[in-house]
């Protein structure tokens, strides 16, 4: 099963502060964003690198840099949550957006912006959804990027429904998931149990 689960003791913790319905906005955020470096140098840790040599003051130092160039998407608004995290871990990546927008009846996503860099199909693709639910936004969002050329696509979120990562494997099977928590189930309105709300809505106060 291509799904990563991020348990680190601190992303557990972190974790927990997010789920808790006492966390105020200005800390959900922080939050997030430390719990999104982790879940992000999880996901990296594949990237190709290159060797290189550089002149420490002592001398000459064999190391590495990341040589494949990656491409990250944030699904609009909550995947925002994660952005910056993301792009501290690989601060050369290029950003790419997609807009959806959830029927709050029915739950069905409908896409409203899609821009991407160009040279999908060369690039790593890390899409950045914290809540896969359904998984029909990911999917979509997920299919969209194939459809322009991307290749090798990895979605990364902060909890996940066995529901979500099903819809993912039946119709995206190559993609690795990297997820800090597998919940128990959705609930009548589709959302997560226990999860932590509306994450959009708690990272941006619009409660
Ligand atoms: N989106 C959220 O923000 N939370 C959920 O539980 C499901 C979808």
């Amino acid at each position: 099963m291509p799904v990563h689960l991020i348990s680190h003791p601190v992303a557990r913790a972190l974790l927990t502060q997010l789920r808790d319905k006492q966390t105020p906005s200005p800390l959900f955020r922080q939050y997030a964003q430390r719990l999104s470096v982790l879940i992000a140098t999880e996901a990296m840790r594949d990237l190709p690198t290159e060797a290189i040599t550089v002149e420490t003051p002592l001398g000459p130092a064999e190391g590495a840099r990341i040589a494949s160039d990656v491409v990250v998407v944030p699904v609009l608004r909550a995947g925002l949550g994660m952005l910056e995290a993301v792009l501290s871990v690989v601060p050369h990546a290029r950003v790419g957006h997609i807009g959806l927008q959830r029927d709050e009846a029915t739950a069905v996503a409908s896409q409203y912006y899609a821009k991407f860099p160009a040279g999908l199909d060369n690039s790593e693709v890390v899409l950045i959804d914290p809540m896969l639910a359904t998984g029909g936004s990911a999917v979509a969002s997920l299919q969209l990027l194939a459809a322009r050329g991307a290749r090798h696509l990895r979605l990364l979120c902060i909890v996940a429904a066995p529901e979500g990562i099903a819809e993912v494997e039946r119709h995206m099977p190559h993609v690795q998931i990297y997820t800090s928590a597998i919940d128990s189930h959705l609930n009548e309105h589709k959302f997560i149990v226990p999860g932590l709300g509306d994450f959009g809505d708690r990272l941006f106060g619009t409660m």
